[in-house]
């Protein structure tokens, strides 16, 4: 079994059909998503309906909240609100319902899957750091959990304590150590590197693979400017910060 595992798609559809197309060619039979499918860039509605065709797992970001709800989002940065705004807007009433319904984690192959952290369901809080990954660690009852949110990938790795360690091609699992793992971010990685990232846990070899894909960027952002969404949203896929 190899599930890919894709996060914080964005409405970047260009970087979806790269993510999925390499997903073929490295073999990968069953996929999970970590949530934020819509937000921020020009094509919810079109990647809403790829991943739900994929009829695979799906656990709640907070944009997918924002924009399943009827009230406006609170404390969100120019960018994001007007991400969420234009979503809300792509999307159907259905199609809101069905974002709002998601849950924030769950369980699949024994592995876990959230958004942001496992304490408080919906805080939304960001795991970058060794003392954050060791307050969610408290809450993960698998040797494997995978997160997204920050956009950066990450492996944290708890024995005696929590320490954090380098993201290689191919990772893999040792006995009596547990795993946090962020795959990065299809639709707008923030680790400085434009290309869209993506993850697949291979059960059977116990391993992990980083991967990333190139995709028509110039499209993606072409797209941004004549939806009307900001300048910065547009030449944040290529700065990835
Ligand atoms: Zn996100």
């Amino acid at each position: 079994m190899r599930i890919g595992i894709f996060s914080d798609i964005h409405s970047n559809f260009e970087a979806l059909r790269a993510v999925l197309e390499d997903m073929l060619a490295k073999k990968v039979t069953h996929t999970v998503c970590l949530g934020d499918v819509v937000g921020y860039n020009a094509n919810p509605a079109e990647c809403l309906r790829v991943v739900r065709e994929l009829g695979c797992p799906v656990v709640q970001g907070n944009h997918d909240n924002d924009v399943g709800r009827e009230e406006d989002p609170e404390h969100v940065n120019r960018m994001a609100g007007e991400g969420i705004a234009f979503s809300k807007n792509a999307l159907t009433q259905e199609e809101r319902q069905y974002l709002s319904q998601l849950p924030s984690h769950l369980q699949f192959e024994g592995v876990t899957f959230t958004h942001d952290t496992l304490d408080g369901p919906g805080s939304w809080n960001y795991i970058n750091s060794v003392l954050e990954a060791e307050v969610s660690f408290h809450y993960q009852r698998t040797q494997l959990c995978f997160y997204g949110h920050t956009h950066v990938p990450r492996i944290f790795v708890k024995s005696y304590g929590v320490r954090e360690t380098q993201v290689v091609r191919r990772f893999e699992f040792r006995k009596g150590e547990r795993y946090l793992i962020n795959p990065g971010s299809v639709g707008q990685p923030r680790d400085g590197d434009w290309r869209a990232a993506y993850a697949v846990l291979d059960l059977k070899a116990n391993c992990v693979e980083f991967l990333r894909v190139e995709y028509d960027i110039e499209t993606a952002q072409r797209k941004i400017l004549a939806a009307g969404l900001p300048e910065k949203t547009s030449q944040r896929l290529r700065y990835a910060h």
